[in-house]
């Protein structure tokens, strides 16, 4: 039997948002990798193993990944949204380099809806022009460079999304971000609070940072903030196409 192996996004939450190829590869699968509840998200079936681990495991679980490849099982690893997003795409490459004899094993990354994108279409276009992405986590960066790099985006006036922006064991540095972002963008600037996307818990509101509190964002909310042109239109938000 010839292994594979797969690093997949399941897009935000919604079963229609799992890509076709997605899809297939989960059909052919033998074992599934991840963080519990992205996991819990495959339908169980006979000759597929679900293995689901901890958050803060990602080198483990792909070193389990690549081991149970080469041996011949077809591994579907599954992240939420697209596994090159702040998720195990990175982690799996991170673990292959350290293990040049499964260089040659096949390996195939499928995208997903990412949390971003996925917000976005929600709430209307406010990523119609420059934007950036900026994970709010420091488990893997120090808090400094998250700051500098909010500071640095916000000055050069891109539309921003943010993930993981607030957990209980850092509450304090959501409300330092919105600081920051009042100084450099203005009380008016809108900020999008897409809680939960596409699935039945779906919140999303918008505010300017001058309303915004730390509380309207947790670990399951992507945060958009606009541009300098950034707008309402009916109930839609909307950033154009050009500027000046
Ligand atoms: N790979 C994922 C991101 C993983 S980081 C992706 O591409 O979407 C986890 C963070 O993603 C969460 O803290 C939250 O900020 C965001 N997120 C994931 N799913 C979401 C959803 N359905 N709605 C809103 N935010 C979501």
């Amino acid at each position: 039997m010839t292994g594979w192996l797969a690093v997949v996004g399941l897009g935000p939450g919604q079963e229609d948002m799992v890509t076709p190829q997605v899809r297939a590869v989960l059909a052919e699968a033998t074992d599934v990798i991840g963080y519990f509840p992205y996991v819990a998200r495959v339908a169980p079936r006979e000759g597929l193993t679900l293995h689901g681990s901890d958050n803060r495991v990602e080198i483990d679980r792909a070193d389990h990944a690549l081991r149970l490849a080469s041996q011949g099982a077809r591994v579907v690893i599954v992240s939420s949204g697209d596994p090159g997003v702040f998720a195990m795409a990175s982690a799996l490459f991170e673990a292959l380099e350290a293990q040049p004899e499964h260089h040659g094993l096949d390996i195939r990354i499928l995208p997903g809806i990412t949390a971003m994108l996925a917000a976005a279409a929600r709430a209307g276009a406010p990523l119609g022009h420059d934007f950036c992405a900026i994970n709010l986590s420091d488990n893997l960066k120090p808090w400094d460079l998250v700051e500098h790099r909010l500071r640095l985006a916000a000055q050069a006036d891109f539309a921003m999304g943010f993930y993981n922006p607030r957990s209980a064991s850092r509450p304090h540095q959501f409300a330092r971000v919105l600081e920051i972002l009042r100084q450099e963008c203005g009380p008016d600037r809108l900020i999008i609070f897409a809680r939960a996307v596409s699935t039945p818990d779906e919140r999303i509101s918008t505010v300017t940072l001058d309303e915004a509190t730390p509380e309207m964002a947790d670990m399951r909310t992507v945060v958009l903030v606009g541009n300098s042109a950034t707008r309402r239109v009916g109930r839609f938000v909307y950033t154009p196409r050009s500027v000046g």
